[in-house]
């Protein structure tokens, strides 16, 4: 019988799904809304995903791998950290196990991230992966030798909400962040983050494409805040290379489309990083928007 493994990357504005042969080869793909703040719904979209998968498989009951922008806590069996606030406090490994009658692997979206590349992708010849996705928000997940390690409090490699390194107070202080706390580094790197750091600058309001072409077009506040950027995501990832060293640190979500972060982010990254020197390549997600939905069906390997 042929092999297949089914992925779902649950996003906060939109939900996929896809079916991948052997050789990893994408047989099929879905992508529907995500309807927000309705937690059986989403259970109900998820089955759908999964049903559709499988009919186009014209096989079952598959594997199932689901990425999700949160973590399921070990100790609780409860979705926690969840950008997609929804979730937090659901039981969601367990109903839709239920609902799939399987068992169904869950895992934070950024382990995802992770897990494709090494399998197939930027770090497919690297034993330890750091991912970090800048997105609407700002994850980070590790894989080892194929495996995601996310640790006994489900957390690990998460370092979007640390606190951005080397900044000052004020700094920190102007950018309160969901999770309760501020400074937070996905309040710098996201997307979100870039606008917020144009809007502290001019009161203007733009959206983090918008800036970027300005920065492209030479415009002096635009450039100010992506260079301050580069210098930012260059300290947040000098303090996970002075924690785990990874053989390779690869980018996703929609802000690692801007081509410069790995012509810039290499050349600051030995100022920051302990002993002053750091080779550790900086690479763009080669699946790009589809390493989640992989990296989820990837969670029960070929
Ligand atoms: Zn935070």
């Amino acid at each position: 019988m042929a092999s297949y493994r089914i992925g779902i990357d649950l996003g906060g504005t939109k939900t996929e799904v896809i079916l991948l042969g052997e050789g990893s080869r994408e047989l099929f793909r879905k992508r529907i809304p995500t309807v927000r703040d309705n937690y059986q719904r989403t259970l109900q979209d998820i089955e759908g995903l999964v049903l559709a998968a499988e009919n186009a498989a014209e096989s079952g009951p598959l594997p199932v791998g689901l990425g999700i922008p949160g973590t399921v806590s070990r100790k609780t069996g409860l979705v926690k950290n969840a950008n997609s606030t929804w979730l937090n406090g659901q039981p969601l490994q367990v109903d839709l196990s239920a609902k799939l009658g399987r068992d169904v692997k869950v895992t934070n979206d950024a382990n995802c991230l992770a897990v494709s590349e090494a399998a197939d992708g930027a770090g497919s010849e690297a034993e330890f992966v750091f991912a970090a996705i800048l997105g609407t928000g700002c994850g980070g997940g590790v894989c080892y030798r194929g495996r995601p390690l996310a640790g006994p409090n489900g957390v690990g490699g998460e370092w979007g909400h640390n606190p951005l390194p080397w900044t000052h107070d004020a700094q920190l202080n102007a950018r309160p962040c969901y999770c309760g706390r501020s400074g937070c580094q996905e309040t710098f790197l996201s997307g979100t983050g870039i606008s917020l750091s144009y809007q502290l600058a001019t009161g203007r309001s733009l959206k983090a494409a918008e800036i970027v072409d300005l920065w492209r077009q030479k415009d002096a506040t635009a450039t100010e805040v992506m260079q301050a950027y580069m210098d930012q995501l260059a300290r947040s990832l000098a303090a996970v290379i002075n924690i785990m060293d990874p053989d390779v640190i690869v980018l996703g979500g929609g802000a690692s489309n801007i081509s410069e972060i790995y012509e810039q982010v290499p050349k600051i990254l030995p100022g920051y990083v302990f002993g002053g020197e750091c080779d550790t390549p900086i690479r763009q997600a080669v699946h790009g928007d589809s390493s989640g939905v992989r990296g989820a069906a990837w969670l029960n390997p070929f």
